[in-house]
C-alpha cells in the first residue's frame, strides 16, 4: 500500500511528489517518458536559471531531486485506475494499492484525425472500455489503437462483446493481443453509419461491419482514466478546486490535465498544491482511523 501513487513524471507530479514527501509521507511516482518538455528545446522562461535549459535536462534534474528525497520515481506505463475504498492502478509491470492519487499526465490527448469518428461520438465510437463494454454485450466491435492501452481495453471487451477487432491503422501490434481478439493492420479512411456506427472503412476500399468503436491511441490519458472513474471534466481536462481536488476522495490532479496556461512554472505550482492536499487528506484519514 502506497500513501501517495502520482502518475506523471512531468514538473506537476514531481513537484507533488516534492511536497507530499517532504511533510513525511511515502510517495511512488509512475511515469511513462519525460512527457511534454522531452519536446522543448530551450527552456529560457523558468525562474532561477541564468541561461536558458534544456527541456529534457530541467526534467531530468527534477526526477533526480525526487529520488534524492527518497521518492520512488518508476518508469511504466498506467493502463487503468480502479477506486474501490483504495485506489487501484494498474501499470503495464505491475498493480498498486494506494490511499490517494494525484494525476499529473500531462495535456490532455487529442483525438486521432480520423473521418467520421467525432461524428459518432456517444452513438457507437466510446472512449471507455469498462464504461461501455456492457452496452456491446452479444455485439460486434472494433478498438482503434496499437499499442499495450489498446491491448488492455479490448481485454476488457472479449469476455462480453461476441467479437473484438483491434484496427492498428498501419501500426505493427505491441504488448499482449488478447486470445480471443483478431488484429487487422490496414490504414483507417472512415468510420461510417447512419444515425449510428455500422462499419469502419480501409484505405482500400475493404470494410469491417461493428456495432462499436472503441478508440484507444497510445498511452491512456488523465481524461481516460476520469471516464473510468467517474471523475468531472470539462473539455476534456480534469475539473479540480482549488486545492486541486477532483470529485473523487483522495484523487488530486495537477499540471496540463487541469487545464489553464500550459506553463512549467503553473505546473509546478499545481504540483505544490496538490501535494500539500494530499498529505492533508492522508494525515486526517490516519486521524479518524
Ligand atoms: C515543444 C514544447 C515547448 C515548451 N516550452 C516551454 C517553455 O519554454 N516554458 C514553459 O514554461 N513551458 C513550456 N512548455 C510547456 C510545458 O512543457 C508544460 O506546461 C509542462 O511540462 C506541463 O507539466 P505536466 O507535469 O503537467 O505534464 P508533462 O510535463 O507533459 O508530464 C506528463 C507526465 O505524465 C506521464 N504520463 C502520461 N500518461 C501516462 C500513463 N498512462 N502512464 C504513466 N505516465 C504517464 C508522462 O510520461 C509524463 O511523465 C512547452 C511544451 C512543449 C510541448
Amino acid at each position: 500500500m502506497v500513501s501517495v501513487l502520482i502518475i506523471g513524471k512531468g514538473p506537476a507530479g514531481i513537484s507533488a511528489g516534492i511536497y507530499a514527501k517532504r511533510s513525511g509521507l511515502d510517495v511512488t511516482i509512475i511515469g511513462k517518458d519525460n512527457g511534454a518538455l522531452k519536446k522543448a528545446h530551450l527552456v529560457e522562461n523558468y525562474y532561477g536559471f541564468i541561461e536558458p535549459i534544456l527541456g529534457n535536462e530541467l526534467i531530468e534534474n527534477g526526477i533526480k531531486q525526487a529520488i534524492r528525497l527518497g521518492i520512488n520515481v518508476i518508469d511504466d506505463e498506467v493502463l487503468s485506475i480502479d477506486y474501490n475504498e483504495d485506489y487501484i492502478v494498474t501499470t503495464k509491470n505491475n498493480t498498486y494499492i494506494a490511499k490517494t492519487i494525484i494525476m499529473a499526465t500531462g495535456s490532455p490527448r487529442q483525438t486521432p484525425n480520423i473521418k467520421g469518428l467525432k461524428n459518432f461520438e456517444g452513438k457507437g465510437v466510446s472512449y471507455c472500455a469498462v464504461c461501455d463494454a456492457f452496452f456491446y454485450r452479444g455485439k460486434d466491435v472494433v478498438v482503434l489503437g496499437c499499442c499495450d492501452y489498446a491491448m488492455h481495453e479490448a481485454k476488457e471487451l472479449v469476455n462480453v462483446a461476441r467479437s473484438v477487432t483491434i484496427l492498428t491503422n498501419t501500426a505493427p501490434p505491441q504488448g499482449n493481443v488478447p486470445d480471443d481478439a483478431k488484429i487487422v493492420t490496414k490504414e483507417i479512411a472512415e468510420v461510417a453509419g447512419d444515425e449510428i456506427v455500422e462499419k469502419v472503412i480501409f484505405k482500400d476500399g475493404s470494410c469491417i461491419k461493428t456495432d462499436g468503436v472503441f478508440v484507444a491511441y497510445g498511452v491512456a490519458g488523465s481524461s481516460d482514466f476520469a471516464k473510468k472513474l467517474g471523475v468531472i471534466t470539462e473539455n476534456n481536462k480534469i475539473v479540480v478546486d482549488d486545492q486541486m481536488r477532483t470529485n473523487l476522495p483522495g484523487l488530486f490532479a495537477a499540471g496540463d490535465c487541469i487545464g489553464g496556461v500550459y506553463q512549467i512554472a503553473k505546473a509546478v505550482n499545481d504540483g505544490s498544491i496538490a501535494g500539500l492536499a494530499a498529505s492533508k487528506y492522508i494525515k486526517k484519514l490516519n486521524i479518524i482511523k
